[in-house]
């Protein structure tokens, strides 16, 4: 059998992350190790509080889970199988199923990324501007300049200043622009602002409405740029309702149940012609570089977590030049300065 440990883990934020639906300082994460025949191996999810996970139940599912793994991590769709017959618990199934392909990668002295016939480098990363003030939102991007290639703004502010605050953006860099209303639109917001965000030259626009918002399907066919879902689409029975309503997806391994069940999507959006964002929440670079192993399949990347951080705890992915690069050590590459957990 495989031993597992798991444990919850708060990360500091070098500064608030604020979005249109509230604001933290710290980010909450669940962290495994795996045992095998002398080998470690560790990964990480974070519970999304959107969808009523939590990390005291992503603990009582790990916890509850010991038995599922069986002795063989390469049986990993059959190890996959078994943790769906158990509904929800996306994170804690993310942090089970990146550990895993970090033992495979280290069982076999490869990175996932060529454990999973793929190409280290995926496409550079966008950098989050917290929602704020359009001044504030100036200054942040600003200080991006010269580290990153691209910036994501978070808007719906409910105040009418969305457009004011894409405005000052611009005003101060060049960079390419993509912007994040979490939903926090009305459909006649969208339709007035998106003409606007388009001619200032953003380049995509993600969930600007609520989830199945009834006037999802009219607003892609109205829309002047390019729409993502996000928060509308988790898994890959997801991605087929995605393709009326969006030009693409947002796929992120804590949302999905982690690498394999993202897999999957990357190939149904493929067959269906949209588009693929891979995302992130808060988390440390062991989430992260779960991520970056698969970056290289997907169209646009928001990898920026671990980069939000105080400091990282889990190093071994490199910012460079705008692309989050996953180590070429075998596994996912990471390994932490915190003291042993156990
Ligand atoms: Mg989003």
């Amino acid at each position: 059998m495989m031993d597992l440990f798991a444990w919850a883990a708060k990360l500091k934020l070098a500064e608030r992350f604020t979005l249109a639906r509230g604001a933290e300082d710290e980010a909450e994460v669940v962290q495994v190790e795996l045992r095998w025949r002398g080998q470690s191996a560790f990964g990480e999810g974070a519970p999304i509080a959107r969808y009523e996970e939590s990390a005291v139940d992503a603990l009582e599912f790990l916890e509850n889970s010991r038995e599922l793994l069986g002795d063989d991590p390469f049986a990993l769709e059959a190890i996959n199988a078994r943790l769906a017959a158990y509904p929800g618990q996306h994170a804690a199934k993310a942090a089970l199923d990146a550990a895993l392909h970090d033992l495979c990668g280290k069982l076999l002295g490869v990175p996932v990324w060529r454990l999973l016939g793929l190409q280290q480098h995926g496409p550079p990363t966008t950098w989050t501007i917290s929602l704020g003030d359009p001044d504030e939102m100036a200054r942040r991007a600003e200080r991006a300049e010269g580290r990153f290639t691209r910036l994501k703004l978070k808007l719906g502010g409910l105040d009418g200043l969305d457009l004011q605050r894409v405005q000052a953006v611009r005003s101060v860099t060049r960079l390419p622009l993509v912007v994040d209303v979490n939903e926090y639109w009305s459909f006649e917001e969208a339709l007035d602002t998106l003409p606007q965000l388009a001619s200032l030259g953003v380049e995509y626009c993600e969930q600007p409405m609520l989830a199945g918002h009834l006037d999802g399907p009219e607003l892609k066919k109205r829309a002047p740029l390019p729409i993502y879902v996000d928060e509308e689409c988790h898994t890959l029975e997801d991605v087929e309702a995605a393709r009326e309503r969006a030009h693409g997806i947002n796929i992120k391994l804590s949302k999905a149940g982690g690498i394999r069940e993202s897999l999957r999507m990357v190939y149904a959006a493929r067959a269906l012609g949209l588009k693929v964002i891979i995302g992130c929440m808060n988390e440390s670079g062991l989430g992260i570089a779960a991520a970056c192993q698969l970056a290289s399949l997907a169209d646009h990347a928001d990898l920026d977590g671990n980069l939000l951080l105080d400091s990282d705890p889990w190093p071994g992915v490199v910012l460079d030049q705008g692309v989050q690069v996953p180590s070429d050590r075998p596994g996912l590459g990471v390994v932490t300065t915190g003291d042993r957990v156990h």
